[in-house]
This record gives C-alpha cells, sequence and structure tokens, in this order.
C-alpha cells in the first residue's frame, strides 16, 4: 500500500502541519491544489478539516467508505467528513461529553451538504431501533423543508442557504439518535422584498406557485405566475434550469407530512400573504400622505392573516410616535409607506421561519453548526455586519479553544508550553458587542430613542464613542488619503478578515416605531445579540470539531482551481493562523502504541515484538534512529515530533526497507 505519508510529492501532505514551511500561504495553497487535482477534497490542519468543493459528484460517500471510518482513529484513513463526525461520536459516547460541529465557509462552500453528509453518516452507522427511524426521518426530512423557507437561488449558488443553522442531535444511552433540535439565526429577511439581478426570493414562494393545487391556491388568492409578484420579479430570474419548483414543491409538501404539519395551510396562508403584501400599491392625497390603492389586496390580506382589513390599512399607512410619554399617530408619506409595508413583509416572514424551526425541534446534545462566513460586498449593510460579527466571534472562540486544547494536551502530557504569538481578535468582538460603548449598544440607543434619531445622528454618536479605537473609522476621523475611499454614511471596521466598509444608510433608526403597532418586541440588534451570545454558549460548553469549506471557483464548475479565490478564502477562514497555533511547538504526536506498531520494523531490538513498556519501545526505537534531542519530546502517552522532515525521514526509511 501507498502511505499517504510518502506520497506527499504528487497528493501533497495530508495535514498542514506536516508542510516543512508552514508559515508560507503560497506552500499552503500549494499543498491544496496538488489535492484537489487528485480529487483529494478533504485535508486536516491537526484535527481541523479543510475542505474544498469539488463541485462533482465523488465516489466518497458510499456506504462501504462510511464503513471503512467507523470506530477507526483519525490518521489511519485518509481525511474525510466521516472522520471528523465519527470522532465527535465517539467522544460523545465514551467520554460522555457534549460535541459539536463547526461548518463554517462562504456562499457555496459546501457547508450544508456537509452537514447532511455528516447526518447521512449517523443515520447509516449508528444503531436503529423503530423510534430511531423515526427521529432520522425527522432530521433528514426536516432539511428540505428548511431548505424551501430559508435557501433561494443567489448568483454563488443555486441553493444557497440564506441563515445560520445549529442543529443538536440527541443520542440515548447506546448511542442511538433520539431527537433533534435546530437554532436559526439571521435568516436574510431583506430577500423577501428585494433580490439582486440574476437572484431569487426564497424558494418556497416559486414552489407553491408551480406546485400548488389549482383549489389551493384558490383559497390562497394567488395565480400561478410568478411574474404577478412584485417580490419575486426584482431578480429577473423566476425560473431556473437548475431549479425544478414543481418537483421541490412535492418533496417539501411530503416532508412537511412527516415532521408532522397538519395545519399546512396556515404556514401557507402567511406564505401567500408575503406575496399579497408585496403587490400593495400606494398613492399620495393631497397632503402627500399615503393611502392603499389595491382593496383587493387588503382583502386577501385580511382574510389570511386573521385580521381586520381597516385596521392593517391604518397600520400600513401611519406610525406611532411616543413623544414626552404621549403616543401620537401620525401619517406617512408614499416611500415611508413602502418601507414599512417590506418590513412588515419581512417581519412575518421572519417570524414564521423561526416558528417553523420550532416546530422541527427537541432537545439536545450533538451540534452541527452551519453557518455563513465572511461577507463583503460593494455596498454593506445591517446585515453583512451581523454576519461578520457573529464570524469574528466564531473566529474568536475557535482561536481560543485550539489554544487552549493544545495547552491541555501540552499539560496532560507533561510538555513544557511554550507561548505562541497570534493575532487575539478579542478587540473587534469587544468593539461590536461591550455594554455601553460597543457598536451594538450605541445603535440599540439611537433606535430606541423617540422622535429625532436618523442614520447620521447615529454615526456621530458612535464617532464620539469609539473615536480612538484602531480597528474604526469613518469619513471624519480618517486621513486624507484615506478620506476618499469612506462616504459621510459609512463606517470601516477593520476585521480579523480584512476590512469592510458599512453604509448606516436605512439602518433600522427610521420606521422602527411604526413597525412597533404590529410587533411589539421588534428590537434587531440585541435581539441578534442575544441569540448569538445563546449559541456562542452553546457552543462553549461543547468539544467542538471545525469544518472549513472552501470554494474552488466562481463558477460552479469541476477541476477549477482559482488561486486568488481560495487565497481569499484562506485568508477569511483564517487558515494561516490556525496553523500557526497548531504547530506552534511540535508538528506531529502520536500515541506510543501506534508509532511503535508503525515503525518497530526499523530497529533490531524492537522487531517483531517489543516486550516492555510501548513508551520504553519509542525511546529505545528513536535512539537508534538517531533523533536529536531538540527533534522530539516524550509525554506520558504520546510522543511529540517537532519538525516533519524527522517524521519523513523515518517514513522514508519504511519505504527503502
Ligand atoms: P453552502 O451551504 O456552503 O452555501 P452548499 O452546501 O449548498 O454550499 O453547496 C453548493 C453546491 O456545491 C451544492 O449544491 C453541490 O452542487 C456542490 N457541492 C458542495 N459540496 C459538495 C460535495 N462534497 N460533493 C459534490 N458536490 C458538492
Ligand atoms: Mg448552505
Amino acid at each position: 500500500m501507498e502511505s499517504a505519508l510518502t506520497a506527499r510529492d504528487r497528493v501533497g501532505v495530508q495535514d498542514f502541519v506536516l508542510l516543512e514551511n508552514f508559515t508560507s500561504e503560497a506552500a499552503f495553497i500549494e499543498n491544496l491544489r496538488k489535492r484537489f487535482k487528485e480529487n483529494l477534497i478533504y485535508t486536516y490542519i491537526g484535527s481541523v478539516l479543510v475542505s474544498v468543493n469539488p463541485y462533482k459528484e465523488l465516489e466518497i460517500y458510499s456506504k462501504q467508505n462510511m464503513e471503512r471510518y467507523r470506530g477507526v482513529s483519525f490518521y489511519e484513513v485518509s481525511p474525510h467528513l466521516y472522520a471528523i463526525a465519527d470522532n465527535s461520536y465517539r467522544s460523545l459516547r465514551m467520554e460522555r461529553k457534549d460535541q459539536c460541529i463547526l461548518i463554517s465557509g462562504e456562499s457555496g462552500a459546501g457547508k450544508t451538504e456537509a452537514t447532511k453528509k455528516i447526518l447521512q453518516y449517523y443515520a447509516v452507522t449508528c444503531p436503529a431501533s423503530q423510534q430511531v427511524e423515526t427521529v432520522k426521518d425527522r432530521l433528514l426530512q426536516s432539511n428540505p423543508v428548511l431548505e424551501a423557507f430559508g435557501n433561494a437561488k443567489t448568483l454563488r449558488n443555486d441553493n444557497s442557504s440564506r441563515f445560520g443553522k445549529y442543529m443538536d442531535v440527541q443520542f440515548d444511552y447506546r448511542g442511538a439518535p433520539v431527537g433533534g433540535h435546530i437554532l436559526n439565526y439571521l435568516l436574510e429577511k431583506s430577500r423577501v422584498v428585494h433580490q439582486n439581478h440574476g437572484e431569487r426570493n426564497f424558494h418556497i414562494f416559486y414552489q407553491l406557485l408551480e406546485g400548488g393545487e389549482e383549489d389551493l391556491l384558490r383559497r390562497l388568492g394567488l395565480e400561478k405566475n410568478p411574474q404577478q409578484y412584485h417580490y419575486l420579479v426584482k431578480g429577473h430570474c423566476a425560473r431556473v434550469s437548475s431549479i425544478n419548483d414543481k418537483n421541490d414543491w412535492k418533496i417539501v409538501r411530503r416532508a412537511l407530512s412527516i415532521i408532522s404539519f397538519n395545519d399546512n395551510e396556515d404556514l401557507l396562508s402567511i406564505v401567500a400573504s408575503v406575496l399579497h403584501l408585496g403587490n400593495v400599491q400606494f398613492a399620495a392625497d393631497e397632503q402627500g400622505n399615503a393611502q392603499v390603492t389595491t382593496e383587493n389586496q387588503i382583502k386577501y390580506l385580511a382574510r389570511l392573516l386573521a385580521v381586520e382589513g381597516s385596521v392593517l390599512r391604518d397600520a400600513l399607512i401611519h406610525k406611532k410616535i411616543i413623544a414626552k410619554g404621549e403616543e401620537l399617530i401620525s401619517p406617512l408619506n408614499l416611500e415611508q409607506a413602502a418601507y414599512a409595508r417590506d418590513a412588515l413583509a419581512k417581519a412575518i416572514y421572519g417570524r414564521t421561519f423561526s416558528w417553523l424551526v420550532n416546530k422541527v425541534n427537541n432537545t439536545t446534545v450533538l451540534g452541527l453548526l452551519d453557518i455563513y462566513g465572511f461577507e463583503v460586498f460593494q455596498h454593506n449593510s445591517f446585515e453583512q455586519f451581523c454576519i461578520n460579527y457573529c464570524n469574528e466571534k466564531l473566529q474568536q472562540l475557535f482561536i481560543e479553544l485550539t489554544l487552549k486544547s493544545e495547552q491541555e494536551e501540552y499539560e496532560s502530557e507533561g510538555i513544557a508550553w511554550e507561548p505562541v504569538q497570534y493575532f487575539n481578535n478579542k478587540i473587534i468582538c469587544d468593539l461590536v458587542e461591550e455594554k455601553f460603548k460597543g457598536i451594538i449598544s450605541i445603535l440599540d440607543e439611537e433606535c430606541l430613542r423617540p422622535g429625532d434619531a436618523t442614520d447620521t445622528t447615529f454615526l456621530e454618536k458612535l464617532e464620539e464613542t469609539v473615536k480612538n479605537h484602531p480597528h474604526f473609522l469613518t469619513h471624519k476621523l480618517a486621513d486624507q488619503k484615506t478620506r476618499k475611499s469612506l462616504g459621510r454614511e459609512e463606517f470601516r471596521l477593520l476585521h480579523y478578515a480584512g476590512e469592510v466598509t458599512y453604509s448606516v444608510a436605512g439602518k433600522c433608526v427610521h420606521h422602527l416605531n411604526s413597525l412597533s403597532l404590529l410587533f411589539p418586541s421588534f428590537i434587531p440588534s440585541t435581539q441578534f445579540k442575544n441569540s448569538l451570545s445563546k449559541l456562542m454558549e452553546i457552543l462553549m460548553s461543547k468539544e467542538p470539531s471545525y469544518i472549513r469549506c472552501m470554494k474552488p471557483n466562481d463558477a460552479k464548475q469541476a477541476d477549477r482551481f482559482d488561486e486568488v479565490l481560495i487565497r481569499h478564502q484562506v485568508k477569511y477562514l483564517g487558515l494561516m493562523e490556525n496553523l500557526r497555533v497548531r504547530r506552534a511547538g511540535f508538528a506531529y504526536r502520536r500515541k506510543y502504541e501506534v508509532f511503535l506498531q508503525r515503525y518497530k520494523s526499523l530497529c533490531p531490538e524492537t522487531w517483531p515484538t517489543w516486550d516492555g513498556r510501548p513508551h520504553d519501545g519509542v525511546a529505545v526505537l528513536v535512539k537508534h534512529l538517531g533523533y536529536k534531542q531538540e527533534e522530539y519530546k516524550m509525554g506520558r502517552t504520546k510522543i511529540f515530533i517537532r519538525f516533519p522532515k524527522t517524521l519523513f525521514a523515518t517514513e522514508d526509511a519504511l519505504e527503502v526497507r
């Protein structure tokens, strides 16, 4: 058998810690490229799995292959999702510690596919029973439903998840899955009312129109044609060749019934109401105040949402202001009314989605987090701010936990810890989340201030509070040279992954008050911060594994490796930082038994068997091989080897023998 280590010239190393030049980004990318060319899409950084989307079916997800990974130690088989899945499962069973698997990467990198494949792995390899079958069904079936409501076609991915998803799988004492729990984060609600060119709204709308039975559509007051609905045509691509909405509708319908939604029609009524809402139009009266001109829509909406038509109409064209303790109702102009309508559509859809997720839920234990990665667009708004903050937190957690687990291993092995230089992004997290003086605090304060708060007062307040922060910049604070690149309604954050400029235009400040008529607890940024800190708490209480997904090109094509794009992701995923932390001390470590078993033939004293303690056998072996003192250390249960070349020399000796 060709040893994975000696085949390194052709297929690269299967663990980046074995790269000779581990601080070189070029070497890192070259290794990825070599492996990608050979269809080896998985590579480790220690116990972190790096994955590159192959954009083609590979024969590595069969049942036979699943069996190969079952109960096998990480390093005995080639890198795979299944190794991560199996390892987490075994730690859960043997050490009785809660586990979580964090899957991150940008849109189209393969996160959702990875989540599904891990669930499939558990479905096949875990012990089964009748009850278990039901749970497996529920978990696997929850996917098409959540995808219908939470995924959309974007330029980058025809089936892009527009929400972060955290999924727990609960196992019983025999290790059989008995329950599941899903938390959702950050649904991209703006998509409900607007799509960029070449993108679509959430799948469910098109599925319902294309696949819905005639009398169902009649009851919902809908027409079959998506072109009829303002919310569906913004991106000019209601139909996409790669998507079969009619077929998908059948799958979603069936899935809904398996996860036992008896009240499907209520759910669909709400979906329909969003489309009707999008078609509500206004005209200005003589005073310039908005009036509803589409009575038909209001009629449908009243029925579908079970509210009084007149209440709804009033809510759409008025806002409520609380000034000096008094409530004032005042009319909206055209622009404001359209904004209020869209805000309502987004809120309704967002709440429906949360409700849906709750329905799928149960209780906790092995978590799968599928969340979208760092986003930088031409125009970055509040949504990108939230996403990037979330990634900033995950990166912090990641570095902290990696360092901690390294330190713990050194300690338990009795090896002196050597401090590691790394970039601690706590400073950026604090800038965003600190009480009273963090960006979120200030935003909330401005949102809740009655009357005169605007986007600019928010920015001014921000400038005043955080002006000397090394990671924060605005037009006013910038020097001459930088100033040109910053608008007056923008601020810039220097994230761990790079600079991002955010626009404050149209922040939640304006119309929040008018909305509170219908949604009393509508305070977006605090709500988001709290749900995020809950997520962090959950993650901190578990033993994490990481899967870092990358996409090789923007064309969704197989066998194309775009180096610029890859380099960008290596940076945004913080992979070099990760490798540095992992390689700080020793490139390689193995249990004495395993090391001895592999190399005992290289020394007459350990071959064919060594009768003493494995520790002593390894000591004799490496002395015979001529390891120098600075090249390795002997821990309690493992040998630690500092440089890859030492290990490779030993491997080569094995080959020539
Ligand atoms: P993300 O969730 O990161 O946005 P997805 O998981 O939806 O990305 O993947 C996007 C597309 O890439 C999938 O629809 C699939 O066609 C392809 N893909 C992703 N991972 C794999 C894989 N392991 N094997 C084959 N194709 C994949
Ligand atoms: Mg996804």
